[in-house]
């Protein structure tokens, strides 16, 4: 059965739940939550509503579930799969009301909050109380939590601290029906029954609405020295890590940015930045709770740098310093998405040794199709970034872009990776999902879909081909970004 329109009579039902002023419907503002970061997807919602409690999401789910309309939830829209794009139109639920912390637990390390939260505004509340919440995507300016636990984001500190699934401890869930679930608590250890929490989390909007959380939090370290260390060439830097996480020093992040990304992020933030001339700068973030200890580790990790080739060690401990020197790192995305024309943004991640040859293979294949790959990223846990940008004055047609992708992932996964570390598979990657798992695994997570979502109402045309969006996605469809 199709899905059906959100007419006049839905139109009146959503104001009823959420407010005139909340259900949005006038084409310009529509086009704000038409697309997230992703390039080339875009597709226009019939409407938004923007509720401000787990009620109204559930009286909202209740009646899309009952007049068969598709709903997709959005957080920051800050997605890199095309995860928040209403690929089928019907309602985009946008949680950005709910951005109220309900308590900051001090003695359980307890943080309550809503979805809507941006993440860094989390953070800067959490600080007052001296407690962290690690996961610290590259976009926390703008992401939200919700976004953040749907994605199971990570970061720079995933390397040492793992990512978002390692912290969410209870959930409350609107399901595709209106079902309320509230799951867990403030507790560390909870072996009753199914996982589903987990489950929930990283399941990019699919399985359930995340409208409350109860996340772990971690005391603030008190002291963050920042390291930047450029290398001649991607092995040596490579090495450089690899032999790091080998003596159990374990830095917060090891960040990296190939010679060519550093040269547009210098033009882009018109500055120039130190070692131009390296092909792999790095990053290297150690935190700790004493500046001796600190120190200690900088200095270790600076003579295993020097035997693997740096050209240098510059260090950061001053606010300013720290921030100057990530700001380069911080800004790759801007830079891009101003400087090149995108036509796409991978999230690959291999074994953390093999990082070379994913990237000189990368280029070999971007290379064939008269592309340019840019490289950088997580390199402590393997998480390497690729954006591919063909010249401005190019087109790149959809069969191309597509036969690139495969060649992409082909190689990935040759080298024993994935072909999505943190961004999701959202809407881009499904096409590839079949290469990266076998059928009986895509058969059960169908089956796991049609459980909770059995009229496949919840950001449907997301993660999985079910039913009807099997044949409701043409790659590429809208060249719009
Ligand atoms: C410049 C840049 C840098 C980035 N760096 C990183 C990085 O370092 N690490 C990383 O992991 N990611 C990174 N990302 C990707 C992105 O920021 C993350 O995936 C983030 O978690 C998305 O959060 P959001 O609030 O923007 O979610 P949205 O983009 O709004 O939505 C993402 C998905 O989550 C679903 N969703 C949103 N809120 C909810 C909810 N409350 N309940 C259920 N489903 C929901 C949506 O339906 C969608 O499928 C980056 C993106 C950009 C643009």
């Amino acid at each position: 059965m199709p899905y059906a329109k959100v007419d006049d009579r839905i139109l009146h039902e959503l104001i009823e739940i959420a407010g005139a002023a909340n259900v949005i419907t006038d084409p310009e503002t529509l086009e704000n939550y038409a697309h997230d970061e992703t390039p080339l997807y875009k597709a226009m919602p019939e409407a938004v509503v923007r509720p401000d409690t787990t009620d109204q999401v559930a009286r909202i789910m209740l009646l899309a579930h009952e007049n068969n309309i598709p709903v997709t939830p959005r957080g920051g829209g800050t997605c890199l799969s095309a995860g928040a794009v209403p690929i089928h139109g019907g309602i985009v639920l946008s949680l950005e009301r709910m951005n109220k912390i309900v308590e900051i637990d001090e003695d359980n390390m307890m943080v309550t909050t809503q979805p809507g939260i941006v993440t860094e505004q989390l953070g800067k509340e959490l600080a007052k109380h001296g407690l962290f919440f690690p996961p610290d995507p590259v976009s926390l300016d703008s992401c939200t939590i919700g976004g953040n636990i749907a994605e199971c984001a990570g970061g720079p500190r995933a390397m040492k601290y793992g990512v978002t699934r390692n912290y969410v401890t209870g959930i409350t869930a609107v399901l595709a029906d209106g079902t309320v679930l509230k799951m867990g608590g403030k507790l560390l250890k909870n072996a009753t029954g199914y996982d589903l929490i987990n489950l929930i989390t990283g399941s990019e909007g699919t399985l359930a609405i995340v409208t409350e959380a109860t996340i772990r939090v971690l005391p603030l370290p008190k002291v963050i020295v920042d390291l930047l260390v450029p290398f001649a060439c991607v092995e040596e830097a490579t090495d450089f890590a690899v032999e790091v996480m080998q003596t159990g020093l374990m830095p917060a992040s090891i960040e990296f940015m190939e010679g060519d990304v550093v040269h547009m992020v210098s033009k882009y933030l018109a500055r120039q930045i130190p070692y131009m001339d390296a092909n792999a700068h790095t990053i290297v973030e150690i935190d700790g709770d004493d500046k001796k200890t600190v120190r200690k580790t900088y200095d270790r990790i600076g003579e295993i740098a020097l035997k693997h080739g740096a050209l240098d060690i510059l260090v950061a401990e001053g606010t300013r310093d720290k921030e100057r020197m990530w700001e380069p790192r911080k800004k790759v995305g801007d830079t891009l998405k101003e400087l090149t024309k995108n036509v796409a943004r991978e999230d690959l991640v291999v074994p953390k040794k093999q990082i070379p040859q994913l990237i000189s293979r990368l280029k070999e294949c971007v290379g064939k199709y008269d592309a340019t790959v840019y490289t950088f990223g997580h390199l402590g846990d393997g998480n390497i970034h690729a954006d591919v940008s063909i010249d401005k004055t190019r087109n790149m047609d959809a069969a191309h872009i597509d036969r690139m992708r495969r060649e992409i992932y082909e190689i990935t996964l040759s080298l024993g990776g994935a072909i999505t570390a943190e961004h999701g598979v959202g809407l881009s990657k499904i096409p590839y999902l079949a290469m990266a798992l076998d059928e009986k695994q895509i058969a059960l997570m169908k089956k796991i879909k049609q459980a909770f979502d059995p009229k496949n109402v919840l950001n449907p045309g997301k993660v999985l081909p079910v039913g009807k969006a099997d044949k409701a996605i043409p790659p590429h469809s809208s060249a719009g970004r």
